[in-house]
Parts: structure tokens; sequence; C-alpha cells
């Protein structure tokens, strides 16, 4: 996008590779609804609509994404794929396929969603059912009369678990380790609300006061075959960048016995999958809900002391090594995605006002 910011003064100009605003959401499962509040979800300077519900819709949320370009005369240039990001003198260089363009300040906002990960296992070549990525994942209409193996605990997992089982798919769901588990709402208000109020606290003091409470609230999972893991969930989230599964439905449906529970898989077959206990098992299509993981040293190129071992940003919302450049929302943060964004976003705005020859 480009286009004169008049609330912060910049120019700025937005390269975006899709042809519409919100294209990750468009392609999100039909059924998503934001896991955190609607009042702790909006950008900066337009909240969303009150008339949304406190867990917005994915199509609401995208049609609060083109409003929100509307409001602040937002233009991205679509069709814009950025290749690469380099510096050049004083300044930093993106490449697209149309040009190039040099600007001072250089923010990178990628999101994760590029970079599905998708494990394989001994025996994945054989395999003769169908495997996607819960990127891929839209409703359970191809899945019906199909056994269906979902891997993976995190949020979209359970959830992609629970739209199945709502629509009568066999689905068995595979935890390889331990997990942990939030409900959406706590005492009357969401879990983000009381992330946010212990924010300042440590982790470890935050997850050991809590821990009563979400006991109960979450009630014995290792009944169900799950196994509670040691850490804490801001532990989990601050240490390995893992997030809790939110849970909407997911164990009601694994107490009914509508999700089956199984361990780890260790092998595939012609037509399923050995477990780690090694039991076998059938399925005629497996979902990989096993996340995304970006790697930027791929897109930013001769720059030190930036990126992890993983090539995920040392920080992000914040001043980098590299003079001029930023990221926007790389690091999971156990306060809710898109606060963190809001909270970014505005930071990096006043930076880049500050900083020379911008
Ligand atoms: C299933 C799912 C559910 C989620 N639910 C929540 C939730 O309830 N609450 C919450 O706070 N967070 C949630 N998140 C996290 C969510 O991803 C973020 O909150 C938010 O969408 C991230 O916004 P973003 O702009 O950083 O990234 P994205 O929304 O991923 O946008 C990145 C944009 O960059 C573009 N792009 C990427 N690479 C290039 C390139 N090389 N050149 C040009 N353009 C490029 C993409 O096309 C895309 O438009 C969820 C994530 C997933 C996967």
């Amino acid at each position: 996008m480009c286009h004169d910011n008049a609330r912060g003064g910049l120019n700025v100009t937005l390269l975006e590779k899709a042809d519409n605003v919100g294209s990750v959401w468009r392609r999100h499962y039909d059924r998503l609804h934001l896991h955190t509040d609607r009042k702790h979800s909006g950008l900066p300077g337009m909240g969303m609509p009150r008339s949304y519900p406190l867990y917005p819709s994915r199509e609401q949320l995208i049609e609060y994404l083109e409003s929100y370009a509307a409001r602040f005369d937002i233009r991205p240039v679509f069709n814009s794929t950025v290749s690469c990001i380099r510096r050049d003198g004083s300044q930093w260089r993106a490449e697209t396929a149309r040009g190039s363009i040099n600007a001072p300040v250089m923010v990178v906002a990628t999101g994760i969603a590029d970079a599905p990960y998708r494990p394989s296992w001994p025996g994945s070549e054989i395999y003769q059912g169908l495997v996607v990525h819960s990127s891929e994942y839209r409703n359970p209409a191809p899945y019906a009369g199909k056994r269906v193996l979902v891997v993976g605990f995190g949020n979209s997992g359970g959830e992609i678990a629970l739209d199945l089982a709502t629509a009568g798919v066999d689905v068995a769901l595979a935890v390889r380790g331990p997990v942990q588990i939030l409900p959406r709402d706590l005492l009357g208000f969401p879990i983000l609300a009381w992330a946010i109020l212990y924010r300042r606290l440590p982790a470890r003091l935050v997850d050991v006061i809590n821990a009563p409470i979400l006991r109960l609230a979450i009630g014995p999972i290792e009944k169900l075959g799950l196994r509670r893991a040691a850490k804490g969930p801001r532990q989990m989230v601050e240490e390995d960048g893992r997030v809790p599964l939110i849970d909407v439905g997911t164990l009601d449906k694994i107490r009914d016995g509508s999700i089956r529970i199984c361990g780890g898989i260790d092998r595939l077959t012609p037509d399923g999958v050995v477990l780690a206990d090694a039991e076998c098992k059938k399925f005629d299509a497996i979902i990989l809900a096993t996340g995304f993981r970006p790697d930027l040293r791929q897109l930013i190129a001769d720059v030190e002391g930036v990126f992890d071992r993983h090539g995920m940003p040392l920080v992000t919302g914040q001043a980098t090594q590299a003079p001029g450049l930023y990221f926007c929302g790389q690091i999971t943060s156990p306060t809710g995605q898109l606060r963190e964004i809001a909270i970014e976003a505005r930071r990096i705005a006043g930076l880049a006002k500050g900083y020379p020859g911008k």
C-alpha cells in the first residue's frame, strides 16, 4: 500500500502479496471465531464494533479489517510479494517481481501463516490416505464417512477435531506430549482479561496462583487420556512459544467419546498409523494441526544479531540490532496476538517518526 498517513505524518507504502485485505483470515477454517475477546482484539484507533459478539467470527474479523482499511484510507499495493529485504546504503530495499522500493524504515509484519509445519514420519511415502495441513482445512464436508486423525493438540487441532466430531465424522486426536488447557471464560470474564490482569507478574507465579482454579474449571484430564504439562500455561507461551488449548467444546466431545485421544505417531502404514505404543490404527485422512514455523532469514538477507536459531526475530515491536528494521507481532504473546500487534504497531509508528531520514 502506498499512502500518506495523515495521523502519523509518515509516508507509508504497504506491500501485500495477496489481492485483498485480511487474506489469511479468508483462508482459515469456516467455523473459526476469535479465541480472544472483541475488546482486546482491535487495532489502534478503531475498536471492533460493539454490535459484534464477544468472540467475533472469522467473517466479522475480515469485515472489520476491510472497514479499518477504508476508515484510515489504507491502500495496500496488492499482488506485491516481497522476495528479499536487504540493506541499501542508509536505507532498506524490498524487492518484488514488479521492482524494488527503498525506505529508511522497514517493518516486517508477514505473520506466520505462510510457513505451515508439516512433520513427516517413516512411512510417509507409502501412506495412501489424504494428508492436509490445518491451514488447508475448511469444513467437515470432504471428510464425511472417513476415519480422520488430527495431529496436534493446539487450538487449530482442538477446534478442527471438534468441527469434525460435531458433524458426526469418526475422529481421533493424536497427542504426543503433556498439554495445558484453558477455559475461554473464567468466572464470567474472558481468559485473556485474566492474562492481561496478571501480565506484570512473573510467569511462574501467575501459573502457581491460577493452577487451583484452572484445575477446577477444566476438571481431571488424566481420565481422558491426556497428561497435564508440568509447565503452567503462561510459562509455556513465554518459554516455548506454545499457546495452550483454549477450550471451545473440544473437551466435552472427548468426554463423550466423539473425539478419541491417542498417543503420538511412530510411523505411517499404507492405510493408517502405528502409534508410539505400537498400536496400529486405520485412517483415511490425516490433518496436520502442527503449527507454523516461519524462518525470516529466507526473506531478510545479510543482517546480524536479529534472529534466533530458528530464524524468528529476537524482538518484535521494538528496535532491533539492525537500525530501521522492525518486526510487528512476530513473537507469540501470552496476552493475545492481535492485542500485542496493536501495541507494537503504535510503538513502531512512534519509533519510525523519530527515525532519522524517514
Ligand atoms: C487459526 C488461527 C486462529 C487465530 N486466532 C487468533 C485469535 O483468536 N486472537 C488473536 O489475537 N490471534 C489469533 N491468531 C493469531 C493471528 O495470526 C494473528 O493475531 C493475526 O492474524 C496476525 O496478523 P498479522 O498481520 O501479523 O499476520 P497475517 O494475518 O498472517 O497477515 C500477514 C500478511 O502478510 C502478507 N505477506 C506474507 N509474506 C509476504 C511477503 N513476502 N510479501 C508480501 N506480503 C506478504 C500475507 O499475505 C498476509 O496478508 C490466530 C491464528 C491462526 C492461525
